[in-house]
């Protein structure tokens, strides 16, 4: 129960937007040193993801630009910088871009990194198990009904809150496979419809995510031939995600960006149970090292991750044991206890994190739209709450002060990960635009 007396948790179940500094943030090299992940495994995701390429091309036509590559625009938005310093008063300094995972192919958020890479992985694996897939083969004859056949006879199962559940499910069914999407109450009604259509069982329970979670992990197990994506436990979808790093960094020298001592980058990017925004912190650090200045940002009422690392306790306490209610209108964030490892690799790397009012999704999604004429959902624009957090909270002033970086934020580059927001219907984007909370 001490953890109680913390100040950082006092903060916390306040439920008012703070920035909390890391205080184990440790240089790169050795953080990274102490870590049983390495450089390899991300090469190998990045290496199954692109064995999958011609697979991805021919199946999903809109990845054709790319080659298959499941990969988002970075998008520089001196617009809403300018609202950020004149609206926000916030006096960001340096560049400000955007990651626009709100486009990225297939399931428009986020998770088509992630989620969609285990799926991949998965049917690999029981592909080449089969003797029907040599990792030489070109995997576009995936798209055979031979293959197709083959994985009918298995099922894949997640539980979700919504964008989870949309890349799993219809990468699963694109696959061949039964796919089973657990719904928890809150889910929007959109996002079963969509599934519905592509051919996936959506089950409703009445309760919040964790209900779920249980049921759908129960319902796996009891059939020999189903697997269950593991959202808060899960690797693979930890190595998906990381493979964004090395893409970024592709976008960022082809911009002309550069990022040493001198010239400081400066990524924010919204977290739920951590596994995106812990998997792309992962793969920046290797690439960056202390050069990249990583922030988490959570809603106000279920920042699990920051209390998880504040506390030591990661995944061991949840927003309930302080009195916060883990309920947010911000979609994917919803999330009341961090995942069980997450905390744990980010506890030398990441510089911190930031809570955020449901109110300021919504204002910052509108001042995207007006500024940029770009949409992201609205938890998608809790990234918008790092640049402003960082120049409007005292502690983002010691932050800089601490890293001897105030003469050279002037040279720094900003990144809001915009998490998600392409698949939103017409109808649901004018109700957001016209949602305003106090
Ligand atoms: C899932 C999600 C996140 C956070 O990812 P986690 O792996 O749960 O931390 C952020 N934004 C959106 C829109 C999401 O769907």
């Amino acid at each position: 129960m001490d953890y109680l007396s913390d100040l950082t948790v006092q903060r916390l179940a306040k439920a008012e937007p703070m920035m909390w500094s890391n205080p184990k943030l440790t240089a790169a090299k050795a953080a990274l040193a102490k870590l049983e992940l390495g450089v390899k495994d991300v090469d190998d995701a990045a290496a199954r993801l692109a064995r999958f390429a011609p697979y991805i091309r021919r199946r999903f036509p809109e990845t054709a630009e790319s080659g298959g590559l499941i990969e988002s625009p970075l998008t520089e938005i001196p617009a809403m910088l300018w609202r950020i310093r004149h609206e926000y008063a916030a006096p960001v300094e340096g560049r400000l871009f955007i990651k626009r995972d709100s486009d990225l192919p297939i399931s428009g958020s986020i998770k088509a990194r992630g989620g969609i890479y285990e799926v991949l992985k998965h049917a690999e694996t029981l592909a080449k198990d089969a003797g029907m897939l040599d990792e030489g083969d070109d995997y576009a004859k995936l798209c055979n009904d031979e293959f197709r056949s083959f994985f009918s006879k298995y099922s894949v199962q997640v539980a979700s809150t919504g964008n989870l559940g949309l890349s799993i499910g219809v990468m699963s069914a694109a696959l061949g496979f039964k796919a089973t999407v657990h719904m928890s109450a809150d889910a929007r009604e959109w996002k079963k419809r969509l599934l519905r259509s592509r051919g996936v069982s959506v089950i409703e329970y009445p309760d919040d995510y964790s209900a779920a979670v249980i049921n759908g992990r129960k319902a796996s197990e009891l059939d020999p031939m189903s697997y269950f994506v593991d959202d808060e436990n899960s690797l693979d979808l930890f190595l998906g995600y990381s493979v964004a790093a090395e893409r970024l960094k592709a976008q960022l020298d082809e911009e002309g960006v550069e990022v040493n001592a001198e010239h400081p980058l400066f990524v924010y990017i919204p977290c739920g149970v951590g596994g995106g925004p812990g998997g792309v912190t992962f793969g920046l650090k290797l690439i960056y090292g202390d050069d990249v200045h990583v922030f988490f940002v959570e809603p106000v009422n279920a920042p699990c991750m920051a209390l998880g690392m504040a506390t030591g306790l990661n995944s061991k306490i949840c927003v309930q044991d302080i009195g916060l209610s883990g309920k947010t209108e911000a979609d994917g964030l919803a999330v009341g206890r961090a995942s069980g490892f997450v905390g744990n690799v980010m506890e030398g790397l990441l510089s911190g994190e930031f809570t955020v009012e449901d109110g300021r999704l919504y204002d910052y999604m509108r001042s995207l739209i007006q500024s940029q004429e770009l949409f992201a959902e609205p938890s998608a624009c809790a990234a918008f709450e790092g640049p402003v957090g960082l120049y409007t909270h005292k502690e983002g002033l010691e932050y800089m002060q601490k890293h001897a970086l105030e003469g050279r934020m002037k040279h720094a580059t900003h990144i809001v990960w915009a998490t998600g927001g392409s698949l939103v219907p017409e109808h649901e984007r004018e109700k957001y635009a016209a949602t305003y909370i106090k």
